[in-house]
């Protein structure tokens, strides 16, 4: 009987694995279905611009069935369950057996979590709520801004920072900011979960009169004082709060009983296999690695999951490593930005910021449709010499 792999997640993830795999399966040796509960597919970098009026959010979506192989079948429905041991999803639609299951249900916002976080603050992690933020930003005459994390981990650590520097240089561009404060707040000791990266941009930020909260755990938000608390007992006064709101896995990895804390899957972090289940493989957000959350990571994962997947499929025993792999660029204002290239074992180092990167992520952000979800930028091609250094 031929076998059947399901790709959980439509989105960045989920469709570059199912391209991946129609692509290197043997004509009959499995069928590969896609379930997502969205027809569209969100190319959510683009929030980001959103917020500035740069992009609209009809642009930043496609359906999902553009971006498959026509081999891939899709499932339109909203998976409920997850059984690892029948190896089955109830869905809205009926269930679905699978002999493989690749989870790629990506993370959610969890504003609810802080008392007064989701009536006060604005974010750009949602098209609406950068939508919403672009109205606030046109309306504002100066006072205080007050832009941060909310919790971690936060996918895409450097959005919150890229756009602390763009309001800086759109704010001057206005003739605001010298009747503008500033603050950034952070949950972490410094403003980037990396060491290397924070001791190059903090220095930017301070440089454009940022003014830099660290240890910034929000506790609560006051709309009617217009004011942000930290557990640490820090209270800033804002006119806008821009603030990224906590993050959980998918309500279905919760429910089913497959995360762990904050909903994050078990992964092993170079096979990409669920440690506490077989037959499951785990791409993305929904993983609990220690890496930044990031479309980057899912494009960088997918070849090694890919092949594992299929040697699994194959009852073959060798095992293909994923390296940490990530490369993403960082917008500093004003048309420039740096790069961040890094993996497991080499931090980022980050160069002086150009104009040269950020036509760079423009053009990235372009051609984005014809490349990464279908699977035409190539991954990390790793040689057997640099499999075996990476060790563990
Ligand atoms: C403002 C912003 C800027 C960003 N900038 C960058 C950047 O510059 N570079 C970068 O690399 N990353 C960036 N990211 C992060 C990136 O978008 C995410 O990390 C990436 O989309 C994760 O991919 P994923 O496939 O794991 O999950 P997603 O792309 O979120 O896809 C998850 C899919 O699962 C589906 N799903 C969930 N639950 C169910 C269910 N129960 N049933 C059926 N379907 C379900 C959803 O509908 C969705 O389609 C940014 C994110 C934001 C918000």
């Amino acid at each position: 009987m031929t076998k059947r792999v399901v790709v959980l997640g439509g989105g960045v993830g989920g469709t570059l694995v199912a391209n991946l795999l129609v692509k290197k399966l043997r004509p009959g040796e499995a069928e590969v279905i896609l379930i997502d509960e969205d027809a569209q597919h969100v190319y959510q970098p683009g929030f980001l611009y959103v917020a500035f009026g740069q992009k609209q959010p009809a642009n930043l979506t496609r359906p999902v069935r553009s971006l498959l192989d026509r081999r891939v079948r899709i499932l339109t429905a909203k998976a409920q369950r997850i059984d690892p041991t029948a190896q089955v999803i109830a869905t809205d639609h009926g269930d679905v057996h699978y002999d493989e299951l690749v989870v790629a249900t990506g993370s959610h916002l969890a504003p609810d979590e802080i008392p007064g976080l989701k009536e006060a603050t604005h974010h750009f992690y949602t098209a609406e709520g950068a939508q919403a933020l672009h109205e606030a930003l046109k309306q504002f005459r100066g006072g205080h801004v007050v832009v941060g994390v909310a919790g971690v981990p936060y996918k895409c650590p450097p959005a919150p920072l890229e756009f602390v520097l763009m309001l800086d240089a759109e704010l001057r561009a206005k003739g605001l900011r010298d009747k503008t404060e500033i603050h950034f707040v952070s949950p972490l000791p410094r403003v980037f979960p990396i060491e290397t990266v924070a001791v190059k941009v903090a220095p930017i930020m301070e440089s454009r009169g940022i003014q830099i909260h660290t240890f910034f755990n929000v506790e609560s938000v006051d709309p009617k004082r217009r004011e942000v608390v930290s557990l640490e007992g820090e209270t800033v006064p804002y006119d806008l709060l821009v603030l990224i709101p906590p993050h959980r896995g998918a309500k279905v990895v919760i429910d089913s009983g497959l995360g762990e804390a904050g909903g994050w899957i078990s992964t092993d972090r170079r096979t990409l296999k669920a440690t506490a289940h077989p037959r499951m493989f785990v791409v993305g957000d929904a993983t609990n690695l220690p890496i930044s959350k990031s479309g980057s990571a899912a494009h960088f994962e997918a070849d090694a999951l890919v092949a594992n997947l299929i040697a699994d499929l194959r009852n073959e025993s060798q095992e293909h490593k994923y390296n940490g792999k990530i490369m993403c660029f960082l917008e500093t204002g004003a048309g420039k930005a740096t790069l961040l290239d890094f993996d497991y074992n080499h931090p980022p180092q980050p160069p002086e910021p150009n104009r040269m990167y950020h036509w760079q992520k423009a053009l990235f952000n372009q051609f984005y449709w014809w490349t990464v979800p279908q699977g035409r930028l190539p991954g990390e091609k790793q040689t057997k010499e640099q499999q075996e250094k990476a060790g563990d």
